[in-house]
């Protein structure tokens, strides 16, 4: 008799538009198990585009196996920074990229998702029928936000709503860090992975209404990005949805638990409650 295995396998569906304003679309994605991201592109139309493909084809090249890992996520984002970063600068900007998503992962026998984060792009999950926003935008309206000077109705309107602080590329650092939560995960879970081109002309309501109307991944990505579109279409828009099917979790005994598998649950993997703010742009 062979051991049990866990089992984690997830259906996804994908959907991008240029929008109804922008001339091309720089958003880029991968949706292939066991990665799912969005790339969002910026430095002019050439640049940008250049930008979140390059993010792409360094996950594409540097995550392989059946699950991700805490260091693998490390490499690939060094990767697409280090990649980024090569692209010739236009007179104006570097080229810049945002990087969100999930990976699948497997902790002590356990089914989870491993969401990673840079920049304002977002990682959503559904559970239970209620949406939440994983990640933390990394941009001036954020810190503005933690700092209580606006509100969240003064968020949407805000002027400056496109100054993100952390990217990869766009002349920061070429080793950015990354935002990185393990969250177990449960059948029926929906997470929602998206440029911000979708959570700029949609309110987490309306998100969480077709999420929760439309059963099909693929068809869930196409009526979110039809909509943004539909609502001004400003900027490019780009949805993935990804469905947990099948979630069996076998945990390990104990006695046998590989540390070498383990994940660092110090560092980024905070809670947002416990997160002491950043410190305003320019404020030291
Ligand atoms: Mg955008």
């Amino acid at each position: 008799m062979t051991d049990p295995e866990m089992v984690f396998t997830v259906a996804a569906g994908a959907a991008t538009d240029r929008g109804r304003r922008r001339q091309a679309n720089e958003d880029g994605y991968l949706a292939d198990a066991p990665v799912f991201l969005v790339a969002d592109g910026m430095g002019g139309h050439v640049g940008g585009a250049a930008a979140s493909g390059a993010v792409v084809a360094a996950f594409a090249d540097s995550i392989s196996g059946e699950w991700v890992t805490t260091g693998a996520l490390d490499e690939a984002v060094a990767s697409a920074a280090r990649n980024v970063a090569a692209l010739p600068a236009s007179e104006r900007s570097a080229p810049g990229s945002t990087v969100t998503g999930v990976g699948l992962a497997e902790q002590n026998g356990t089914p989870c998702w491993l969401v990673f984060n840079v920049g304002d792009s977002r990682t959503y999950r559904l559970s239970d029928g209620q949406l939440e926003q994983v990640t933390i935008d990394h941009s001036l309206v954020q810190q503005l936000l933690d700092h209580g000077a606006i509100d969240a109705t003064e968020a949407r309107s805000h002027d400056e709503r496109n100054v993100i602080t952390r990217a990869l590329g766009a002349g920061m650092s070429t080793r950015p860090a990354v935002d990185q939560w393990l969250l177990v995960a449960e059948p029926g879970d929906r997470m929602l992975i998206c440029s911000d081109g979708l959570h700029g002309e949609l309110t987490d309501q309306l998100i969480a209404a077709t999420l929760l109307t439309e059963p099909d991944p693929v068809a869930a990505a196409e009526s979110l990005v039809a909509a943004a579109v539909e609502a001004g279409g400003r900027d490019n828009v780009t949805v993935i949805v990804v469905d947990a099917i099948d979630v069996v979790a076998v945990p390990h005994d104990p006695a046998v638990f590989d540390t070498e598998d383990s994940l660092d649950l110090d560092g980024p993997t905070v809670p947002r409650a416990m997160r002491e703010p950043e410190p305003l742009a320019g404020s030291e």
